[in-house]
């Protein structure tokens, strides 16, 4: 966290570590940015034809592919298309799967690729991996939220660490909220109705991979905690090569003189059409994104507000998380994001925000928002 002008701190007893500006920032400024510990394409985002690079999750279509997919107009036209960034794909050698660089494959496979590439380009469905994922699969119909093969990868992670130690402690870090569990909400990726997924998911599981180092991890007990630790930590990460090519557009429409005002009228409404009539009649506006969820060790330590003053944001175009602020922030201010929906965070009451919170983070809100509106109830 050095020099990044934040610091972590324990705030008080009830929300514990949380994290505190150390300087000033102004409202859009950046205050970090960090890559996933671990991150991961949704399996049914992936098995629908969203191509992202197998590591960082950039888009590996462009704009047009991209378009017409979500459309489903294979003749779509677009203005600018001259704008986008034509992707060049790396495939692995021995399983196929694709990156968008050599320094993801790289990165991929030293990092967790090794122990999980399947070693053929062929569909080898009896094959432990692949039988784990179409379990899932069956279990976790979009709108996705988590993927088995997280798990899979920060295991796989562990195993092939240098310093397992160090790594598994890593991970470990995350489980805090999960094990001081003491307003006693039971979780509910814990609920009864998932004890026998979760127990078939555990005996593929530890068929899938070797447990080598977090047999821990894999008593029924364990594994559990695993997914709470998911559950409560995860961010969600989203890419798209429409919006990658739209965010160049609108830098080149800024900087542009010799664009007229109507050309730039124009373009707007071709893209209102493009999202709210060709996307949302074929593909529906809750699926546009390569989507995938990941563990960011900096983002994770940051408190939940009602009334947030930062907000997490993917400006690369990958799985780079940024936090960025919504509001000006002073010293020793603490920073706050928010982990509800968009939607639920402007819209809802006191009672339903408190609910989502404390099934799905396991604490109850006591934001200046959340006690102004409990004075309100209770006057
Ligand atoms: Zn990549
Ligand atoms: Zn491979
Ligand atoms: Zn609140």
């Amino acid at each position: 966290m050095e020099d990044c002008g934040c610091e972590v701190r324990l705030i008080n007893e009830i929300k514990g570590r949380g994290l505190i500006a150390t300087k000033q920032f102004k409202q859009g400024d950046v205050l970090f940015s960090e890559k996933p510990l671990v991150s991961c394409q949704f399996p049914w985002n992936e098995a629908y034809g969203y191509l992202a690079c197998h590591h960082c999750m950039s888009p590996l279509e462009n704009v047009l592919q991209c378009a017409a997919r979500l459309s489903n107009n294979p003749a779509i036209e677009l203005a600018f298309t001259e704008l986008d960034q034509p992707p060049t794909i790396y495939p692995c050698s021995m399983c196929g799967v694709k990156y968008c660089s050599t320094e993801c494959q790289v990165e991929s496979y030293n990092q967790y690729h090794r122990t999980m590439c399947l070693g053929t380009t062929e569909i080898v469905e009896e094959h432990p991996l692949n039988i784990l994922v179409e379990a899932w699969k069956k279990f976790h119909y979009p709108p996705e939220t988590c993927s088995i093969l997280l798990l899979v990868r920060i295991v796989a992670t562990i195993q092939q660490s240098d310093n397992s130690d160090a790594t598994l402690n890593e991970f470990m870090q995350f489980c805090h909220r999960v094990t001081n569990d003491k307003d006693r909400i039971v979780h509910k990726l814990l609920g009864q109705q998932f004890e026998q997924q979760i127990e078939q998911m555990r005996l593929l599981f530890i068929n899938a991979i070797s447990t080598e180092k977090v047999d821990h991890w894999c008593t029924p007990e364990g594994f559990r905690s695993l997914f709470a630790l998911l559950g409560t930590n995860c961010q969600g990460i989203g890419t798209n090569a429409v919006t990658r090519w739209y965010n160049r557009v609108q830098d080149f429409l800024k900087t542009n003189t010799t664009i007229s005002e109507e050309e730039k009228d124009r373009f707007e409404t071709s893209i209102d059409k493009l999202y709210y009539e060709d996307f949302e009649n074929a593909t529906g506006s809750d699926f546009l994104d390569n989507e995938g969820s990941g563990l960011f060790k900096k983002q994770s330590l940051i408190n939940h507000s009602c009334t947030p003053n930062a907000e997490v944001c993917f400006l690369n175009d990958n799985f780079q998380l940024s936090i960025r602020a919504l509001k000006d922030i002073e010293c020793e201010e603490e920073i706050c994001i928010s982990y509800l929906p968009p939607c639920q965070l402007e819209d809802s009451d006191r009672e339903e925000r408190q609910e989502t919170l404390s099934e799905n983070y396991l604490f109850i809100c006591r934001c200046s928002r959340c006690e102004t509106e409990n004075d309100v109830m209770e006057e």
